[in-house]
């Protein structure tokens, strides 16, 4: 089996620090570990050369860059223009690449976005998360409502043109009004992408053991299914399409890299905890993970990809393909599986069409506007 197309190739670089541990957060991401940051530094470099020497006969430009973390504005701003400099010399872009930075309110002074711009960065990532300052002490982030909107404004006249801002929904308490005053300020900020997420609860987290507790009470079903509604209409109806289910980008705007990633394209990802995914001319799917723990990460040897059967890599594929609005691309399907998904899932296809859940073309397979909401139990009907 071989592909038809080659799929963009993009990097990710994990940046774990972070100023404290927010209470709701399982990503992984450390405070009190900036002490380590030019031995990490130095640890990418290293592992970035270890991947262009493994996959050396690949000829493919970077499509995308991503810093993520953790918090990557923390670094020094020195220390993002090192690393540029380093994947400048080991991986040849794609003209335009783009290259974004993930970062935090408190640590986005003018003068480090100054440097960024200088390095190559391109788009800044926003995590303001709540424009009321209650949220923001609920969720134990430790910037306030006036420090998201200087930083947004900061980003702007420094002269960042893709901007998104994070925002987090369905928390304790939250209404739905106060909610649509917070989404409408933060579209007249005038960026060009929002990620909004509904709160999750997750496994280890404190938020989860208030929950447990009973000391937590987060909106019942109804209600975060009219946040999700509204998130939708309200933002669509100011001009940003909901292209992914908690991603809504005016034109152009739309991220290159996460794009990648859900189209199941391929990603380098370098760092502690970082994922990667590869696919190689013979259809072959490979995955790798880092361990998740800066130590080992400094001193051990890098993860050793391993090959994905083509059942796991089609599931992998139609998981990430159905939360776009675009949807699976039967080719990229048939590149990973070596059969096409309508022909392979046929009854199963079929059954969600004719309950108006999915649409199919000649090219892709998508959920509809209805199916949205569902989309948990449709990929399970499909691939589960
Ligand atoms: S700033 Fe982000 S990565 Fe860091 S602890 Fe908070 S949610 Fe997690």
């Amino acid at each position: 089996m071989t592909r038809e197309v080659d799929p963009p190739l993009t990097l990710y670089i994990h940046l774990p620090f972070c100023i404290r541990k927010c209470p709701y957060c399982d990503f992984h991401s450390l405070p009190d570990r900036l002490g380590d940051e030019s031995a990490y530094v130095a640890r990418l470099i290293v592992e970035l050369r270890h991947w262009r020497g493994f996959f050396a006969q690949d000829t493919r430009l970077l499509h995308a860059i991503f810093f993520g973390g953790g918090t990557p504005s923390l670094l020094q701003a020195s220390s993002i223009g090192s690393i540029l400099e380093a994947v400048r010399l080991t991986w040849p872009l794609e003209p335009g690449c783009e290259i974004t930075l993930e970062a935090n309110p408190e640590s986005c002074q003018r003068e480090k976005m100054a440097v960024w711009r200088e390095a190559g960065i391109n788009r800044v990532s926003l995590g303001i998360q709540a424009l009321d300052d209650q949220r923001l002490r609920l969720l134990g982030r430790p910037h306030d409502r006036a420090g998201a909107l200087e930083a947004a404004r900061g980003l702007l006249e420094s002269g960042f043109t893709h901007l998104n801002a994070d925002l987090i929904y369905a928390t304790p308490g939250q209404s739905l009004d106060s909610w649509r005053g917070e989404l409408r300020e933060a579209v007249g900020l005038g960026l060009g992408h929002l990620s909004c997420y509904a709160l999750t609860l997750e496994e280890g987290t404190p938020f989860q053991a208030r929950h447990a507790a009973g000391r937590m009470v987060l909106p019942d079903e109804a209600l975060s299914l009219a946040f999700f509604g509204f998130t939708r209409h309200f933002l669509a109806e100011h001009g940003y399409e909901p292209y992914e289910i908690s991603n809504f980008a005016r034109a152009g705007q739309a991220c290159r890299h996460n794009g990648n990633y859900w189209a199941y394209g391929d990603y380098l990802g370098i760092g502690s905890g970082a994922h990667g995914k590869w696919s190689d001319g013979a259809g072959v799917t490979w995955r790798w993970a880092n361990p998740a723990d800066l130590s080992v990460y400094l001193r051990e040897s890098f993860a050793t990809p391993e090959r994905l059967s083509a059942r796991e890599a089609g599931m992998e594929c139609v998981m990430m393909g159905l939360r776009t609005r675009v949807g699976v691309e039967r080719a990229r399907y048939r590149g990973v599986t070596g059969v096409d998904l309508v022909e392979a899932c046929g009854a199963r296809v079929m059954g969600l069409v004719e309950a108006g859940l999915l649409e199919v073309d000649g090219e892709r397979v998508r959920v509809t506007e209805v199916g949205v909401s569902r989309l948990d139990g449709i990929v399970e009907r499909l691939v589960g």
